[in-house]
C-alpha cells in the first residue's frame, strides 16, 4: 500500500471499549502460550468476545493448541479475517502471515513491527470486548512495538516458581512498566504437581518440582517496584491433561474444567 496512510489501530482510539492483555514471560517454555490459550477459551466462556494475537515470532504455537492449526485467514477486501476457533475465540497468527507454514522467520525490529501493527489494524476484529496477546518471551522487539502502539495494554507477566525464571519475569514486567503500560498481576505456571499416588490420606501432597515462591516474588517486587499492588493472580499446577490439551488443540478449561489446572486458570481469567 506504497504512499497509502496506514490504517489506525482501533484499540489505540480513545473510544475503545476493548481491553487488551499483553501476557508476557521471561523466558520460554513457562507457559505463557498455553496459559494465554487457556485464558482466552475461558474468557469466551464467560460470554465475552474474545480476540487473541499469537504474537509470539519463535514460538507461534497458538493456532495448534486452539485446534485451528491448518486454518489460514481469508482476506475481504483489504481486511484480513481473523480465525475463528470452535469455541467463538477470533485468532490471527504471526505464523499466518508467512506465506510458507514451515517458513522460518527472521524478521528483525521494523519487520516485526510492521507485522504487529498489520495484525492489530489490518485484521477485522469487530467490537471485541477483550483482546489477548501472547508475546514473545523476553523484552525484544514485539514488546518494544506494542508499547509504542498500544500503551494503554495492561500486562499479565507469566513465571514458573523457580527463582531463575522469576528474575527474567521481574525484567519482563519492568520493561512492560518503562513502556508506561500498567501490570495487572502476575501468573505463577506449573506451581506444583498435585501427587497423584499418596491423596489416601484425603491430604493434598504437592510435589514442587521447580520449588517455591517465583509468583509470589515476582508480585511482591514488581509492586514494591511501580509503587502499586500488583496481585499474583493465581498458581496453576502442573497437569498431563494441560499438556495433552495443547498438543491436541482442545483447552483443558473446556476439555476438563473440573481439573485443578482449568480450575486455577478460569479463576485468572475472573479476575482480568
Ligand atoms: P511458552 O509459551 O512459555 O514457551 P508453552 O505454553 O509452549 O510455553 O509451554 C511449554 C510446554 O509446557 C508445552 O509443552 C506445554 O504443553 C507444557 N505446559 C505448560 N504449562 C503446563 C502445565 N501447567 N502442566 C503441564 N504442562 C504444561
Amino acid at each position: 500500500r506504497g504512499g497509502q496512510a496506514q490504517r489506525e489501530i482501533p484499540f489505540a482510539q480513545p473510544g475503545s471499549l476493548t481491553k487488551v492483555f499483553a501476557i508476557a514471560s521471561g523466558k520460554g517454555g513457562v507457559g505463557k502460550s498455553s496459559l494465554t490459550a487457556n485464558l482466552a477459551i475461558a474468557l469466551a466462556g464467560a460470554g465475552r468476545k474474545v480476540g487473541l494475537v499469537d504474537a509470539d515470532i519463535y514460538g507461534h504455537s497458538i493456532p495448534a493448541m486452539l485446534g485451528v492449526a491448518d486454518a489460514r485467514p481469508t482476506q475481504v477486501d483489504d481486511l484480513i479475517m481473523p480465525v475463528p476457533t470452535p469455541s467463538g475465540v477470533s485468532v490471527i497468527s504471526i505464523g499466518m502471515l508467512k506465506p510458507r507454514r514451515d517458513q522460518v522467520v527472521a524478521w528483525r525490529g521494523p519487520m516485526l513491527d510492521r507485522a504487529l501493527v498489520q495484525m492489530l489494524a489490518d485484521v477485522y476484529w469487530g467490537d471485541l470486548d477483550v483482546l489477548l496477546l501472547d508475546l514473545p518471551p523476553g523484552t525484544g522487539d514485539i514488546a518494544i512495538s506494542l508499547g509504542q502502539h498500544l500503551p494503554g495494554a495492561e500486562v499479565v507477566v507469566v513465571t514458573t516458581p523457580q527463582e531463575a525464571a522469576a528474575e527474567v519475569a521481574e525484567r519482563a514486567g519492568t520493561m512492560a512498566s518503562m513502556m508506561h503500560q500498567r501490570v495487572v498481576g502476575v501468573v505463577e505456571n506449573m506451581s506444583y504437581l498435585p501427587c497423584p499416588h499418596c491423596a489416601d490420606d484425603g491430604k493434598e501432597h504437592r510435589l514442587e518440582i521447580f520449588g517455591t515462591g517465583g509468583g509470589e516474588r515476582v508480585a511482591a517486587t514488581l509492586s514494591q517496584r511501580f509503587g502499586y499492588d500488583v496481585p499474583l493472580l493465581g498458581e496453576v499446577p502442573i497437569d498431563v491433561a494441560l499438556r495433552e490439551g495443547g498438543d491436541t488443540g482442545k483447552p483443558i478449561v473446556e476439555s476438563d474444567p473440573t481439573s485443578p489446572a482449568a480450575v486455577a486458570l478460569t479463576a485468572v481469567a475472573e479476575r482480568l
